[in-house]
């Protein structure tokens, strides 16, 4: 239960600051979101985007990639799908895939995954510097959670809908994809890109801890995105003032 107040209470305010970053304009937000086959990126899309005001706020999901889609290189359909200044986007799962699913089934060669750290490196700085703030999630479940959750949408028929026989594959990888993780998580974390392991077998707790490295990430701009506004409304007013004096 105080799980549940304290996630009403960083909802208003993340709610509050993506207004304040709508407005000014200044910055966008890209919220990453990954993490192994029922470790909760759904759930923690409908609490925390759920939060947000849905004008300015957009959840793009990676499939598998169409022929036209592997066709390019692997950044060009996820830069399309980036934030501009003013929006929060939410990727469920990435061009964090290409070097996870990638890697551990030998989609292409270890050559090219490998060069794909630096890729994605220069890419999400390119990102920062165009006022893209970067944050990504790694919602870690242990294995016997994930074991109950499979196991409960066999047993739900209002979960049945999501069984997918490829989760009991992946699982079956499970250390494969470990060691897959723990690179990406070492190899493209930065100050301006941070990686968030977070806990994710208790699903309030997990989006507690999203939501409040959310608020952390945009609090630091509040005080200059306040101060952008009032410069706007000031010249707005004056503005307002001439066109009655004219009158
Ligand atoms: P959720 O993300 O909610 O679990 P899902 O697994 O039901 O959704 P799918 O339609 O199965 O959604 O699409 C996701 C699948 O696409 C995953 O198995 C993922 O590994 C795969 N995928 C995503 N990006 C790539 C990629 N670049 N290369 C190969 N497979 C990919």
């Amino acid at each position: 239960a105080g799980e549940r107040a304290r996630f009403a209470a960083l909802a208003a305010e993340l709610s509050e600051l993506q207004e304040l970053l709508a407005a000014a304009g200044t910055h966008g937000l890209l919220v990453v979101l990954q993490g192994r086959d029922a470790a909760g990126k759904d759930g923690t899309l409908r609490a925390v985007a759920g939060a947000l005001n849905p004008v300015g706020t957009r959840v793009a999901s990676f499939k598998v990639p169409t022929a036209d889609e592997l066709a390019h290189d692997f950044l060009w359909r996820v830069h399309r799908q980036v934030p501009g200044r003013g929006e929060v986007v939410f990727f469920n799962r990435s061009h964090y895939e290409d070097v996870l699913v990638v890697r551990v089934h030998d989609l292409v060669p270890e050559t090219l995954w490998k060069r794909r750290y630096d890729h994605i490196n220069a890419f999400e700085s390119l990102l920062a510097d165009s006022g893209i703030l970067v944050v990504k999630f790694l919602l870690h479940i242990s294995k016997d959670e994930q074991e109950k959750r499979l196991l409960d949408r066999e047993a739900e028929p209002r979960k049945a809908w999501k069984l997918n026989p490829g989760d009991w594959r992946e699982r079956g990888l499970w250390e494969r994809y470990t060691a897959a993780y723990e690179d990406a998580v070492g190899r493209c974390a930065a100050p301006h890109a941070p990686w968030y392991v977070v806990p994710a077998d208790d699903k309030d707790e997990r989006d507690v801890a999203v939501a409040e490295a959310l608020v952390e990430t945009l609090r630091p701009h509040r005080r200059d995105w306040e101060k952008a506004l009032e410069a706007v409304g000031t010249r707005q007013k004056a503005a307002l003032a001439e066109m009655r004096a004219r009158t």
